[in-house]
């Protein structure tokens, strides 16, 4: 018998009878003899709908608390509706708000990170052979606040959930068949990919394969906790999320990815001096803003360029940060770009070769493609380009690195 966490994603809780499906593959799980305890989404389109119409009541940027309570209650309707129909098939199940099994988090509304579950909660309903269905993306702060933990994060309710009940697996089911070696909606030569690492995965995550949100990688690798990411939709085997030592293939590149989330913003004609990055970088970190990337270009008569990239929903705020500061900066001048994409590709194998870099950058270049901005980690090289060419930059890099299995740098043209 395994102890094993299974979330359903929104497009797999879509609509009535995808819900009786789910609740067909639940019963199917507890049938073959484990203790099951389900983590659900909202019904796809549920969250943004409800988003929509906080800023319309609102008027503007709905205040936090508020829309976290009513965006919360998409998962709590979904909770609701799938215990009811595993009930209809005559097994026992409980719905549970975050707040009911004790999915305790910090203050940040609509941001908030998870500081603890109550495992014994969880385990007593278990225990009396009940299925519980636990609503994703919620929790409860010390006040007794409902909290979310940002958009995607059933992901990471349901790997809490697993390690806080030291779960065999968690099992993430999705609208695809695993992790795929790009988005499958956008590269058809896109293969599946049977093992992948955490540290691999965190990448891919982190530079916008939303298949799994960061957070959830993050905690399964601190916990050890086995990730299958799998299709609600067929009984296949997903791809297994796994510490290094236990994934045999180390593919040069074994993700390209794009992240069309980002914005950029330039300080041009800035003093060449100590001092400057550190003003404009901590007003950004005490409005809570994550910068990306940050290319800061060789200084010339006294002066130099600075450039950064940060998440799109911040951008006007960080263009109106960085403009507040542009006498004491000495900066002549601050403009910015939202039609930017991060294209990234991603893999192991390239902390032990060298010239992928520069093969990445021709490849793009034959294409026509201009490189904004760069950067690199011993597993990963981003470039900032044109978000009209995403698409292009994708596959072209899909084609060059994943579907010819080559890694030899590409000759000059
Ligand atoms: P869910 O609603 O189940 O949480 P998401 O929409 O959040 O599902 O994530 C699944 C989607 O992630 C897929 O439909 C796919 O378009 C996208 N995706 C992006 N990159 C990848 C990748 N490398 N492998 C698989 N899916 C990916
Ligand atoms: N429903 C939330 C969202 O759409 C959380 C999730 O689906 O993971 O972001
Ligand atoms: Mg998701």
């Amino acid at each position: 018998m395994a102890l094993i966490v299974q979330k359903f994603g929104g497009t797999s809780v879509g609509d009535v009878e995808r819900i009786r499906n789910v609740a067909r593959r639940v019963v199917a799980t507890v049938d073959a003899g484990n203790e099951v305890a389900v983590v659900v989404s909202a019904m796809a389109g549920e969250t943004n709908a409800l988003v929509k119409l906080a800023r319309e009541v609102a008027g503007g940027p709905p205040p936090p608390r508020e829309y976290d309570v009513l965006v919360a209650t998409g998962e709590q309707k979904t909770s609701a509706l799938l215990s009811m129909a595993i009930q209809a098939l005559g097994r026992r199940a409980r719905s549970f708000s975050g707040a009911q099994i004790g999915m305790r988090t910090d203050a940040s509304h609509t941001r908030a990170r998870i500081e603890s579950v109550d495992a014994a909660k969880i385990r007593s309903v278990l225990r009396d052979g009940v299925v519980a269905v636990i609503a994703g993306f919620q929790g409860i702060d010390e006040e007794g606040n409902i909290t979310t933990l940002g958009r995607g994060a059933s992901d990471t309710s349901a790997v809490a959930v697993a390690a806080a009940l030291g779960a065999d697996v968690c099992e993430i089911n999705t609208d695809v068949e695993g992790v795929f070696t790009s988005d499958p909606n956008l590269v058809p030569a896109a293969r599946k990919l049977d093992r992948i690492a955490y540290d691999e995965m965190l990448e891919m995550a982190s530079l916008g394969a939303k298949v799994l949100q960061r957070r959830s990688v993050l905690f399964a690798k601190r916990f050890g906790i086995p990730i299958h990411v799998r299709s609600s939709f067929s009984e296949a085997e997903g791809t297994w999320v796994l510490a290094e030592e236990n994934v045999m293939e180390r593919l040069v590149v074994s993700g390209v990815t794009y992240d069309r989330n980002e914005a950029k913003v330039r300080v041009r004609g800035v003093k060449d001096q100590p001092g400057v990055a550190a003003a404009v970088f901590e007003l950004l970190a005490q409005a809570d803003i994550v910068v990306d990337m940050i290319v800061q270009n060789l200084g010339h008569d006294g002066t130099t360029d600075m450039t950064f990239t940060v998440p799109l929903g911040d951008y006007e705020r960080a263009l109106e940060i960085t403009r507040g500061c542009i006498s004491k900066i000495g900066a002549e001048a601050i403009d910015g770009d939202d039609t930017i994409a991060k294209v990234s590709i991603v893999g192991l194998g390239m902390k032990d070769h060298a010239g992928v870099a520069a093969r990445m950058f021709r490849v793009l270049a034959q294409e026509g493609i201009n490189i904004q901005m760069i950067s690199t980690s011993e597993i990963k090289t981003s470039v900032v380009v044109d978000e009209k060419y995403t698409d292009l930059a994708v596959r072209a890099l899909h084609a060059a690195f994943v579907e010819s299995g080559a890694s030899e740098p590409v000759p000059e043209s």
